[in-house]
């Protein structure tokens, strides 16, 4: 009987690793891939404010499941996972619903021999009041267009109202890291680009845009002197950026600070910190952290099931040096790499290998206006500072890495020419 090798997930890590499997064991008859997604279609998560700013269009970048599959010899199901059943080896999937509600496809089961768990993770509200209901979100291609067409409306709004009220708007971001810093630049690049398509009343007097961090410096997590490069750009770009501020509650109409503070606003984006989504515990027994990652060996199999691997941002995986894998893109490439010949490794029997991350460093694009990061170089692990072309350079190359694991060099090459085509044809932004 052939092995059933179920992802589920099909982003930055499981896709690859489903595209890797495929290509390989699946190609040659060996197994049988499958991949599980809740969307039809992969757009590279760190694109996603890109598509929520206007400047980039979701057709460009979206491929889908069902032809990449046929072209990468594993199979693809559409469906949302909502539990696990350690002792019958299956998955159960929720019913898929139509766009007007009908019920497509009922709920249902999947077996598995070995499964791979690739889900990611979404925005953390932190159970904080308001938040939930009343803050858009990047997370999802459904939300960044949800998010796109609010902040359309609301350029529409100020533009058409100028000449009335000298009213000044403003759009917080919450959470300096790097999808709240990079939107916000993102964000400028589009109100100035909207401007020259005749939206004449949106400009800096008009718009506000606020960027909230919680610490004593945006973007925490990378190095100090990158983070004060990026404050000073933001800072010249015309970004509010206000350090050292807790958000306790948001209403439809802004938010409130821990030290009594009311901010005003029109839209609010929540960009801080992350989890993973959470299941019925009847329906899962893996083990999680306090923000619902699966906790894994340093194979990145489950700590509870050898047969279950977890990758991406909803693995918790402890490095020997003390420190936990970071939420990245890069590390999830990374995990796909390692479970692919850790699968082949269990298939055949072997020992499989420690998973090592190698940090290649960050990058930080503020739109048109700066590229900003560091190179951690491979033999000394020193960290290089770049900027400018290099830094730019270096940031585009990382998706097209991505693109290359996908579909190959060439393929690549012909979708950055009809990408670059389109780019002519085009408006610069989405102005629908
Ligand atoms: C706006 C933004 C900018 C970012 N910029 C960068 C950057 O510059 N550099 C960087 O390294 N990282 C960046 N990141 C982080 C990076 O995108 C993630 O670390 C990376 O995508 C994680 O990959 P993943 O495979 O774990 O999950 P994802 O890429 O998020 O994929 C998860 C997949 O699982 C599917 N899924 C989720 N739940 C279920 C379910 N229950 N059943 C079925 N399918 C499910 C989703 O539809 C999705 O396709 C950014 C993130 C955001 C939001």
């Amino acid at each position: 009987m052939l092995q059933k090798i179920v992802i589920v997930g099909g982003g930055a890590g499981g896709l690859e690793l489903a595209t890797k499997l495929g290509n390989n064991l699946g190609k040659k008859k060996l197994a049988k891939i499958f991949l599980v997604d809740r969307s039809y279609i992969h757009l590279w998560k760190p694109l996603l404010h890109k598509f929520a700013a206007g400047s980039l269009y979701k057709e460009n970048h979206a491929i889908s499941y069902i032809a990449h599959a046929k072209n990468h010899y594993f199979q693809f199901y559409i469906g949302e996972m909502i539990g696990i059943n350690r002792i019958k080896k299956t998955i159960m999937l929720n019913e898929v619903i139509s766009k007007i509600g009908h019920v497509v496809i009922p709920k249902r089961e999947l077996n598995y021999d070995i499964l791979v768990i690739a889900i990611g993770s979404e925005s953390n509200h932190f159970t904080i009041s308001g938040v939930k209901k009343y803050c858009s979100f990047i997370d999802n291609i459904l939300q960044a267009k949800q998010l796109y067409n609010r902040i359309f409306n609301l350029f529409l709004k100020i533009s058409t109202n100028f000449n009335i009220n000298k009213e000044k708007y403003n759009i917080t971001i919450v959470g300096g890291g790097a999808t709240g810093v990079e939107l916000s630049a993102e964000l400028y690049n589009t109100i100035e680009g909207l401007h020259q398509y005749g939206f004449q009343g949106l400009k800096k007097d008009t718009l506000d845009i606020t960027l909230i961090e919680m610490g004593p410096r945006i973007l925490p997590a990378l190095p100090e002197k990158i983070s004060n490069k990026v404050y000073v750009s933001l800072k010249k770009i015309g970004i509010k950026v206000i350090n050292n501020t807790t958000i306790v509650k948001c209403n439809e109409s802004g938010l409130f600070t821990k030290n009594g503070e009311y901010i005003k606003s029109e839209l609010i984006v929540w960009s801080a910190g992350i989890k993973t989504q959470k299941f019925k515990t009847e329906c899962f027994d893996l083990e999680t952290n306090h923000i619902h990652q699966l906790l894994v060996k340093d194979t990145l199999q489950t700590t509870l099931d050898e047969k279950i691997f977890a990758i991406g941002d909803c693995a918790s995986c402890l490095l020997k040096n003390g420190i936990y894998v970071p939420p990245r893109a890069q590390a999830a490439h990374q995990m796909a790499t390692c479970t692919y010949l850790n699968i082949l490794s269990l298939i055949k029997d072997r020992s499989l290998k420690s998973y090592i991350y190698k940090d290649h460093g960050s990058l930080i694009s503020l739109s048109k206006f700066k590229t900003i990061g560091n190179l951690i170089e491979n033999i000394t692990n020193n960290s290089i500072l770049i900027e400018g072309v290099v830094a730019r350079l270096a940031y585009l190359l990382v998706y097209r890495m991505h693109q290359i694991s996908l579909h190959g060099t060439i393929k690549t090459g012909v979708i950055m020419l009809s990408t670059n085509i389109n780019r002519i044809v085009q408006p610069k932004f989405k102005l629908y």
